[in-house]
């Protein structure tokens, strides 16, 4: 299969894919997905996983140095005095209300909203433009209306932040820059 991927067949409903600093390919699918559909599935992301290797290609070893646990908890620090504050202002900018705030550093996402409104932030956000955070803020406030990325979605998106879509597409050129630097 193309990029070698491994393969990590778990109880799940969804496919995910992940690329490693280090060129690793990583699937993890559902228990009955056969290798055919899973080579689909590989072909199908085939233009982001090249994109995403050649970003890797590009950063130097240097751009690339782990955070250490002292950044890390310094990061986690700042986030929990700038994050809160901003959630409520959007909160209340959109009329939405939520429960729990919480910071978190993971591999995978920069932000969630679970179905029992805990919302929950990467610490890595600190590292971001201002508007960035906000954008990934409006973004989980919005799932408090909408959970899911329909249009719908969106529109509540833009009707507060319209410029949305730019600070999206910085954070997917640009989240490599953090999220390489987590070690495993
Ligand atoms: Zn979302």
């Amino acid at each position: 299969m193309k990029y070698n991927p491994d393969i990590i067949k778990s109880n799940r409903k969804t496919v995910s894919v992940e690329v490693s600093p280090d060129g690793k390919v990583t699937l993890r699918v559902p228990e009955r997905m056969t290798y055919r559909e899973i080579e689909k599935f590989v072909e199908s992301r085939s233009a982001w996983i090249e994109k995403t290797l050649e970003k890797y290609n590009s950063l130097s070893d240097t751009d690339l140095v782990p955070f250490t646990d002292e950044e890390l908890s310094q990061m986690t620090q700042k986030a929990k005095l700038i994050i809160p504050p901003r959630v409520e202002y959007y909160a209340k900018l959109m009329g939405v209300s939520y429960n729990k705030v919480s910071v978190r550093t993971v591999k995978t996402r920069w932000g969630s909203c679970s179905s029992s409104k805990n919302l929950s932030f990467n610490c890595l956000l600190v590292l971001t433009p201002p508007e960035v955070m906000d954008s990934v803020i409006v973004h989980e406030l919005c799932h408090l209306k909408e959970m899911n990325h329909s249009k719908r979605f969106y529109n509540e998106i833009y009707k507060v932040m319209p410029d949305y879509d730019k600070y999206e597409a910085w954070l997917k050129s640009n989240s490599i820059r953090f999220i390489g630097r987590l070690k495993k």
